[in-house]
């Protein structure tokens, strides 16, 4: 016998009494689990994009509901004995359901009548709710266009009824979507503007969807997704993106309405900050590099090496720019590690060394990765901490070599 759906009749039954037919137990994670078979229930099993309901049956609370044909089972979190029970829905998951869900019909009837784009597919989230639109990308007109156009129908309060008939009558009135289903069929309509066949839960007149909010559209393979939410939802989603914009106008110093300028003038400075660092750090290396360059000595077959190990702190380009400098001088070989691994061999051509060979017989002692050409070479260790070492090596290797 199926389950008798009583939400069909009244989506607004809060609670009901019913028989359970069968309480078995279920296997579900580690929490002990039942299902629940009645003669009848108000709660609504996930399908057709919307959410199963939740609520009590009873002492048990329903984790879950989902339909097994044409029954409709509830998974609980307790035994119930066969026999008559009393249950209830969880009524503010549920209204805001039905204002998600009569939305979506509302809003995609607007995409459909004003703007011929079909809606292909339709999700419930608990935060957003999407439609899949097919046709070219809507544009901003276009989205707020069936937004407008489905508040204004919000506004008129129009009255939401629930027709049956069959596949051929509802065609023959212009019900576009195809159903599967045959025998009679439960269709909603929305006073002037929507008829289609659903059996899910609906608001009973336009005025309670409360207010329709379009948000992102982005491309989704060959469709639109279109994020929307209703009612409180929409005030809750609203109330949430004021808070952020506030909390960034007072980061940024401004009022709400100025950051968008605020945060390109933010953008603008900090990139010439960024320039004129880069400015400072290769005159900052300039300048270390005269000084390194006027104490150190020549060795003894003529070459002047320094081989320096940098804290973290210092930036890999003050490297680049520092070795770059100490080459320009000639019989100069700059060895170079930094706390993280890095490390840069070069020297001034006059030199007569290898840096490239030299930093992969480096290497060949320390694990890591690098190459470079014969004046310039630069790795990365593998072991960040041995950047000291690994220059000490090398400048022995200069030296004998
Ligand atoms: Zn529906």
């Amino acid at each position: 016998m199926a389950t008798r759906r009583l939400y069909y009749g009244d989506s607004y039954q809060r609670e009901f009494g019913a028989q359970v037919l069968s309480c078995e137990p279920e296997a579900r994670g580690t929490t002990p689990a039942w299902t629940v078979v009645l003669d009848c229930t108000a709660l609504y099993p996930t399908s057709g994009g919307q959410p199963n309901d939740l609520g009590k049956l009873g002492d048990a609370n329903v984790l879950d509901v989902r339909d097994d044909e044409d029954d409709i089972v509830h998974v609980v979190d307790r035994q119930l004995p066969v026999g008559s029970v009393q249950g209830c829905v969880d009524w503010a998951r549920r209204f805001d359901h039905m204002q998600q869900h009569t939305g979506q019909h509302l809003l995609s009837a607007m995409f459909q009548e004003r703007f011929g784009r079909p809606t292909v597919s339709f999700h419930l989230g608990s935060d957003l709710c999407t439609i899949d639109l097919r046709g070219p990308e809507p544009t901003e007109e276009i989205l707020e266009g069936a937004e407008r156009a489905a508040n204004q129908i919000i506004s008129e309060d129009r009255p939401i009824t629930v027709r049956y008939g069959t596949a051929e009558e509802f065609a023959e009135i212009g019900v576009r979507k195809e159903v599967q289903r045959s025998g009679i069929l439960r269709a909603i309509e929305i006073e002037g503007a929507d008829l289609q066949p659903c059996g899910g839960t609906h608001v009973k007149s336009t005025a309670q969807i409360g207010i329709i909010l379009v948000r992102r559209c982005t491309k989704m393979r060959q469709d639109w997704r279109v994020e929307f939410v209703c009612g409180r939802r929409a005030a809750r989603v609203a109330r949430h993106d004021f808070q952020l914009l506030y909390r960034t106008a007072e980061e940024l110093k401004c009022a709400p309405e100025d950051l968008p300028a605020s945060a390109q003038r933010a953008i603008g400075e900090r990139d010439s900050h960024f320039k004129n660092l880069k400015a400072l750090l290769q005159r900052l290396a300039e300048s270390d590099a005269t000084v390194a360059l006027n104490a150190a000595r020549p060795e003894a077959n003529g070459l002047c090496v320094i081989a320096r190990t940098f804290d973290e702190a210092s930036q890999p380009e003050y490297l680049s720019h520092f070795a770059t400098q100490l080459a320009k001088s000639e019989r100069t070989v700059a060895l170079l590690s930094r706390s993280g691994g890095d490390l840069i061999f070069a020297q001034h051509p006059t030199a007569g060394k290898d840096m490239n060979a030299l930093l992969k017989q480096v290497l060949a002692e320390f694990a890591g990765k690098g190459g470079g050409t014969r004046d310039f070479a630069r790795g990365k260790l593998s072991d960040p901490a041995q950047g000291e070492q690994a220059v000490t090596l090398a400048a022995r290797l200069v030296s004998a070599g």
